[in-house]
Order: structure tokens, then sequence, then C-alpha cells
């Protein structure tokens, strides 16, 4: 028997209902919010991912499905949306009427990580982004949206995590006293993280190896480098932030993997899911519309881990199940001919019927009834054919109405929609 790909996974009925909630909640959230849709293809260019994700990242070293094509053309599965949009929103210069522009994606991320609890290979992630407003507000918006998602879905225990990742004026400032810090702890230090030190210091801060954070316990905060405007900036994000009564966490250690963030970082952590404890993440990029050959174009955005998501969500299931309103039991060639008819007729008119094609005995028919969780079940017979009537049973409280055979779908509906 052939078997999935490791780290793939089905979803399948009895758990899809509950992704389609999800995703009907945040639809209508972002909707709201006005953001558009945006649809995308699941391949790009692998170029496009190197240059925006960047070489040192986990992403690009480590986790990218990338392969020639036949014509020996490098492509590679998308593990994150934003490059692509950004690729979209260039080549489309979706800018040239306005540069403001908010969207919103859904759809498979692919990365090649071990799998284990809430880390797949293709995974699913929730994507908005905002182009053209240079002001935090927007990055204000942005976490209160996650976190209004997050308690419509009753997600318990969650916090919003924040910190500024600074500009290209004060970040070098304290990359330098990072890096003269880390110097000093090189010794506890992982060999990525040794790696890292030389090359891109910031993404020490973001190891998760115990030691190394160990190591990091004191590292110093880039809330004492910032310059006067990203200082106010951040000031801003946080008054904000109160104002809204948005509660939030200053998280010196968080730093996006991604190159292209500045200024406002973010991250929704949960209690509730061990050690994978990121549901979303986020951020300020206004490098990366020109990085890729567009405008200097201020961006922001954030991701959320559907599967993630999914899992800790306080919804049920079972609450957003289809079930049959009616199942037909029909007896004899005659009724079951009659009862096709009557099943096909109900489902367009919106009324969700089922019945068996098997001339199954009505004590089978009724356990199956049962099993599908039907409201309703008619006992169609001989017997009720020729008295021109049959009864409907409500499965729940066991009372039994008398209806007639003329007119049938209107009897029916009247009972079910009483
Ligand atoms: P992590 O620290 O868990 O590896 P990340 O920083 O790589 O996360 P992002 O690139 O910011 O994650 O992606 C946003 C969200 O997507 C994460 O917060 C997480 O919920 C989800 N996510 C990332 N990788 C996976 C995966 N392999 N499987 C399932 N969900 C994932
Ligand atoms: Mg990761």
């Amino acid at each position: 028997m052939i078997q999935l790909i490791r780290g793939f996974k089905d979803i399948l009925p009895g758990e899809v209902e509950l992704w389609q909630q999800i995703e009907k909640v945040a639809r209508q959230l972002f909707d709201d919010f006005g953001f558009k849709e945006i649809r995308i293809p699941i391949m790009e260019r692998t170029e496009l991912f190197k240059r925006s994700i960047g070489e040192d990242t986990d992403i690009v070293e480590k986790e990218m499905y990338t392969f020639p094509d036949r014509k020996g053309d490098l492509i590679t599965l998308r593990p994150e949306a934003t490059a692509s949009i950004v690729r979209a929103y260039i080549q489309h210069k979706l800018f040239a009427k306005d540069p403001v522009q908010k969207f919103y994606l859904l759809g498979p991320m692919f990365r090649r990580e071990r799998p284990q609890k809430g880390r797949y290979r293709q995974f699913y992630q929730i994507d908005a982004e905002i182009f053209g407003v240079a002001s935090p507000l927007v990055d204000v918006q942005l976490i209160l949206m996650l976190v209004t998602l997050f308690n419509r879905l009753q997600v318990p225990d969650i916090s919003a995590h924040i910190n500024t990742l600074g500009c290209p004026k004060c970040r070098p400032g304290f990359k330098s006293a990072l890096q003269a810090m880390l110097m000093t702890v090189s010794d506890n230090l992982c060999s990525n993280c040794i790696r890292r030190r030389d090359r891109n210091p910031l993404r020490v801060l973001d190891c998760k190896v115990p030691a190394c954070r160990q190591a990091l316990k004191d590292a110093p905060s880039i809330l004492d480098h910032l310059c006067s405007e990203c200082q106010a900036d951040f000031t801003e994000v946080r008054n904000s932030l109160d104002k809204l009564k948005v509660p939030y966490v200053i998280d010196k250690r968080l730093v996006r993997g991604l190159d292209y963030y500045a200024r406002t970082t973010f991250e929704i952590q949960t209690g509730s899911l061990g050690a994978q404890s990121a549901v979303a993440g986020g951020g300020r990029y206004d490098g990366l519309v020109k990085e890729l050959g567009g405008p200097q174009i201020p961006a922001t955005g954030f991701a959320i881990g559907f599967d993630r998501l999914a899992e800790i969500s306080g919804l049920q299931t079972s609450d957003y199940e289809r079930k049959p309103d009616i199942y037909l039991a029909a007896l004899g060639e005659k009724s079951q001919s009659l009862a096709f008819e009557w099943i096909c007729q109900l489902g367009l008119a919106g009324i969700g019927a089922e019945m068996d094609f098997s001339d199954k005995s009505l004590k089978s028919q009724m356990k199956r009834a049962d099993r599908l969780g039907a409201s309703y079940v008619l006992i169609l017979g001989d017997k009720e054919l020729d008295e021109g009537k049959a009864l409907v049973r409500n499965m729940a409280t066991k009372e039994q109405t008398s209806v007639s055979l003329n007119n049938i779908l209107e009897n029916l509906k009247k009972v079910i929609y009483r």
C-alpha cells in the first residue's frame, strides 16, 4: 500500500469542518478590515526566496523544497507567502493606482523540517500583508486582528509578544554590541550560532537550542540602541496597543528569522502547544519591495500557522458537521424509486436527505440513519404507499408525525423547519 509522504498529512472529514469554520471566521475578519484575497502559485523561481528570505536563514539553508524542472530551471515550493505576494505586487504594478494595498492569503507552504507535533513539511498559513503605510499604527492593527481572531476562535492562553528590530541606521550599533557579547559566550553556543555570530548575529537570538538560550540570557537589548525615530515608533506601538486594550509583553529576543524585517516585530504565542509555541508571527519589512525590484514602499504583515491554530482552537468540529436532515428508509422497489426522486428534490431544495440503495431491512436502515445522525427518518413501504401517508420520526424526541404523500416535499419541509 502506498502511504503519503512523511511530514505531509490528510485533512479528513471530521476535521476539515473545523478548518472550514476557522477559514470562515478569518475571511470575515479580513473582509471587515478591508483586506482583499490574493491567490498566487505554490511554486516560484528559487531566486525569489533566496533573495527575500535571506541566505542565512533556516528556511533557505536547509528547509526549501528546491528542484530543477524538466528544462533545468530551479524552482521552489513556496516556504512562505510574503515573497510571492511582494513579487505579484511589483509585477502587476499594484502600487500604481494606490500604493496602499491590503491582501490576505490562505494556503499550503512547504518546508523540509523534522516532522513532529505541530511541525509538518506541508503546512498551511493564513497570511495578511499591508503595503504602502509607514505608520506603526497599521502594525498595531495587525496585532489587534490576530488577537481578535484567536479570541473568536476560542484559543486559550495566548499572548502577544512584541519587539522592534530598529532600522538600518541604528541596528548596526546593536549588532556590534551583540556580536561583542557573543564573543564572550562562544564556548556555550552551538555551531550554527557560531557561524551566525559572524554573519548575522541577530539570528543567534532566535536559536532554539536550550544551551544557547541560557548563554544569551544577558544579551543586550535592541531597546537600548534605538535611534530617536525608532524609539518614537516603538512608543507609538505600545501606546496604541494600550489604548486598544490589547495586552502584550515586550520580548527583547524576538527577532524574525528573515532579513527584510525592520522595526515592529511580533509573535503570538500560546501556552497550549508545548515546544511549538508560536502560532503566528509577523512584522514590518520596509526594505523588501525595493530589494525585489519595486519602488521604495513600506510593508508589514503576518503569517498564522493554520495547523497549530486548528489544534488549539476551542471550537468543536461536531458543531460544524453537516448531518442529514432526513433519512428515507424505503422498503421495496417502488418505494426506493420514489425515495430516490425525493432525496434529489430535497437536496435541490437545500435539505440534506439520504437513503439506502440496496434494499436493506428496516432495522439496518434505522441503524444507519442513527449512525449518520439524521434528524428525521421517514419510513416508506408498500403499506404507506397504499394508504398515501407515512410516519416521520424525530430521532431526538422519538415523536412521530403522519404526513400525506401528496405534496410530500412541502409536507416534509413543514416538519423539518417547524
Ligand atoms: P518556528 O519557530 O515554529 O519554526 P517560524 O519562525 O519558522 O516558526 P514563520 O516562518 O514565522 O515560522 O511562520 C509563521 C507560522 O507558521 C509559525 O508561527 C507557525 O505557527 C507556522 N509554522 C511554521 N513552520 C511550520 C511547520 N513546519 N509546520 C506547521 N506550522 C508551521
Ligand atoms: Mg521554522
